[in-house]
């Protein structure tokens, strides 16, 4: 027996749920790539792309994914030999590190806890060691998706500035933009970079990147740069250097419905939504939690993503928990994944959500436990259903 029937419901951190309204937006023929509308989508994408940055820098949009833009950000600064710091908090930082180290920089990674944030005075104490400046570039994440933990991008920005270091500070943001403030310009982020598929709604295979003017003076003299990536070649005047050839057509009228949504719900009042989902999901992991096999990863509070939860599962079979879900009820979570393979699974909180998915999600994670006889504390849903009742006001 079954309750699953109709659309499974991704509750994985990517790809998410894509809204109606873009999915419908790519069912139209494709432009002519040559025409004022194709100029005018692209300028107005890329003009809304750098105020979700929160930058006055510069906006890229590569026909990629997340991984994509990694190779963009590092190729467009770095020359072979070139030390980066890599800033763990989990897995994605360490990913990024390892493509610089694949491209022929030399990666150093101040070693973090799969259980924290990063820590501020490791980074500061770290850069004041390197007196003559031989990092070029530090990596962070905001969001480790991985993990589940969130870091603090305006504080390590502090941070590296009391150190008075002078290499580039460079963001991934995949798993936050356009569902928590991120604020390139007056955080001092220098390169920043995203993917469509999560926060932002929409399909898989646009990469973002933004550049500040440091960051673009660094780029004249980058070694690694290769004609596919190159952000010099991007700002050619002849529109297809936009996208280095064909324009991702179908993609860009999607990204377009998608920030053409987050402005009509209002950027502060989507931030405020994936706050209020994602204390929705902590509720429910707390009480939980009372039964001493649920546990968050991330121990601090403070340090919880608002778009993912990691969630430790203590000797019990998130396999298990996993395939209830999926082949019983029809809702994929997310399985853990480094570190946490074989120990923990994920919810996913960012992008299009509503009170009915998350409240539905935590619901059917409550039927496999049962179902599956996984102590837990009683009540999880009923405390994220409290939750949202005293904090969304009538
Ligand atoms: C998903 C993700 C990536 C990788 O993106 P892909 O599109 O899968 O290549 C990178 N960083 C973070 C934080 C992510 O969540």
């Amino acid at each position: 027996m079954t309750v699953r029937a109709g659309r499974e419901f991704l509750a994985i951190p990517g790809p998410t749920t894509m809204p109606d309204e873009v999915l419908q937006a790519m069912h139209r023929p494709a432009l002519d790539i040559y025409s004022k509308e194709m100029v005018e989508l692209t300028e107005s994408l890329l003009a809304d792309l750098s105020k979700l940055f929160a930058t006055k820098g510069q906006s890229y949009i590569h026909i990629a994914n997340g991984h994509g833009a990694w190779e963009s950000t590092l190729s467009n600064v770095l020359s072979r030999g070139d030390k980066v710091l890599v800033l763990e908090s989990g897995r994605f930082a360490i990913g990024w590190g390892q493509a610089a180290a694949a491209m022929g920089a030399e990666v150093e990674v101040l070693k973090g806890d799969w259980r924290r944030a990063i820590r501020l005075t490791d980074v500061e104490e770290r850069l004041r060691q390197d007196k003559e400046h031989k990092i070029k570039a530090i990596l962070a994440v905001q969001v480790d998706t991985a993990s589940g933990a969130y870091n603090d991008i305006e504080a390590i920005g502090k941070a590296i500035k009391a150190s008075g270091h002078p290499a580039l500070f460079m963001v991934d943001t995949v798993a936050s933009l356009g569902c928590m403030p991120f604020e390139m310009d007056a955080w001092g982020v220098d390169v920043a970079m995203s993917g469509s598929q999560k926060g932002l709604m929409t399909p898989p295979g646009l990469g973002f990147v933004a550049a500040n003017d440091r960051a673009r003076e660094v780029h004249k003299k980058a070694g690694l740069r290769t004609p596919y990536w190159d952000w010099s070649e991007r700002e050619g005047s002849e529109h297809y250097r936009k996208y280095a050839g064909t324009a991702p057509v179908h993609l860009l009228f999607a990204l377009r419905r998608a920030i053409d949504m987050l402005h009509e719900e209002g950027l502060e009042n989507a931030f405020q939504r994936h706050r209020l989902l994602g204390e929705a999901v902590r509720r429910a992991v707390s009480v939980w939690a009372e039964g001493q096999v649920i546990g968050f990863n991330i121990a601090e509070p403070q340090e919880r993503s608002n778009t993912v939860t990691t969630v430790l599962m203590n000797g019990h079979d998130p396999v298990a928990l996993h395939r209830y879900c999926k082949e019983k009820c029809g809702v994929v979570l997310g399985v853990g994944i480094g570190e946490l393979h074989g120990q923990a699974f994920r919810i996913a909180h960012m992008g299009h959500v509503n009170a009915p998915m998350i409240l539905g999600t935590l619901g059917v994670v409550e039927v496999a436990l049962n179902a599956l006889d996984i102590p837990h504390g009683k009540g999880g849903t009923e405390a994220a259903i409290e939750w949202l009742g005293e904090s969304v006001s009538a």
